[in-house]
């Protein structure tokens, strides 16, 4: 990958640094960075305002580039998940999932993941590298601009691949141009981090973001989940809670935690995991989003029955609590985090592909 300085993942403070820094005037860098991101211009050239000067200066120190798109594929009600390629070893996905009044944007922050939950494709495959910035605001670019521009994102979450508090430096400073008035404008409540637990780095991102938290639980006690999300064995559940706790404390009173926890067949989905759950979250202002497994080659969990996902479901209700299921949409073309990049690559960066045999896998 090239050198010069990516413009794509800068803030818009940051672009204006970079501006003063080659020696422009800082409100240049407003200008850039509204072209990159409120008119989804990403070719020096038609950035007409500029003047030739400028913008043969940039060209000389910097590019706008987006991850390569490898492939789209498009499920029959219409979710759409792309497979992008950051460098020759290194392949995400993203997933644009349409509903009645929203677009939601299901971004990844890692390419792989080193956690290693037993039920994700993902973490089977293992960690290759974190994202820039510029890698992950380009996916919620590509999403606005390369697509229908009608389908704009009202709604991303970082529940793709990868570990956004692995990488929260970088997380957060998309998250600052997520919100940015002068560009895509998403309010807090429409951009939900989603973490399997990482503790200090909850802890870390107090007070410094507002955006909703969606911590992945999956189990009610830790023996479980010790052994299905490993990274437990370091930040056990009462750790986990205690710190959502306070970021909760540090929001708005509206707000809540999203809990999720995933539905696998005689793993945790009996009625008994349930009403540990109920006590677990009794002091936790939270909803709960129940995920029915959903299968990969390499793993032998299966999903839970409708059956059991229903009486799940309804005893979390009985107590009182907001639970709904998530509807898996896009299984025929595998939504679900990690599986499309699982298939490419067996393991992450073990066999490099040409691009006609990934399109030709890619077929379901
Ligand atoms: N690493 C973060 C965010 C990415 S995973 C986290 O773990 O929260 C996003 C969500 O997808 C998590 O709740 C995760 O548990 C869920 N997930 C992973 N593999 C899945 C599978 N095979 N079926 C259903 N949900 C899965
Ligand atoms: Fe990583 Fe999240 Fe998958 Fe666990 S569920 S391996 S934390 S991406």
């Amino acid at each position: 990958m090239s050198k010069k300085n990516n413009l794509l993942g800068l803030t818009r403070e940051e672009l204006q640094d970079y501006l003063i820094k080659i020696n422009e005037k800082p409100y240049r860098g407003l200008q850039i960075f509204e072209w990159i991101h409120n008119k989804g211009i990403i070719d020096f050239d038609s950035m007409t305002n500029l003047g030739k000067d400028l913008i043969e200066k940039l060209k000389q120190n910097s590019i706008i580039e987006i991850p390569e798109i490898i492939d789209i594929s498009t499920s029959s009600e219409g979710t759409k998940k792309f497979l992008l390629k950051l460098d020759e070893d290194s392949f995400i996905e993203m997933v644009k999932i349409p509903e009645k009044k929203r677009q939601t944007l299901c971004i990844s922050s890692q390419a792989g993941c080193a956690l290693k939950c037993t039920f994700c494709a993902t973490g089977y495959h293992g960690f290759k590298r974190n994202l820039t910035s510029s890698e992950i605001i380009g996916q919620l670019w590509i999403a606005n601009y390369y697509e229908d521009e009608s389908e704009r994102v009202s709604n991303v979450v970082f529940m793709g691949m990868g570990e956004p508090l692995m990488n929260t430096t970088n997380v957060l400073k998309t998250i600052n141009i997520m919100k940015d008035q002068k560009c895509y404008s998403l309010s807090k409540r429409r951009i939900t981090l989603s973490t399997s637990g990482i503790v200090p780095e909850i802890e870390a991102i107090t007070g410094k973001t507002d955006v909703s938290l969606a911590i992945s639980l999956h189990a009610s006690n830790d023996d479980l989940r010790n052994e299905i999300v490993p990274i437990n064995k370091k930040y056990p559940i009462r750790d986990l809670l205690l710190s959502s706790k306070n970021y909760l404390e540090s929001l708005n009173s509206k707000s809540y935690i999203t809990v999720e926890y995933i539905l696998i067949d005689k793993v945790n989905d009996s009625i008994e995991d349930a009403s540990n759950l109920v006590s677990l979250l009794s002091d936790l202002k939270c909803k709960i989003n129940l995920i029915p497994f959903n299968p990969f080659p390499e793993s032998e969990y299966k999903r839970s029955s409708h059956q059991n996902v229903e009486s799940f479901k309804n005893h979390l209700i009985k107590n009182k609590f907001i639970a709904t299921v998530r509807t898996t949409r896009g299984d025929e073309i595998d939504g679900a985090c990690g599986q499309l990049v699982g298939k490419l690559i067996n393991p992450i960066g073990s066999k490099k592909l040409k691009k006609e045999q990934i399109l030709a896998r890619n077929i379901h």
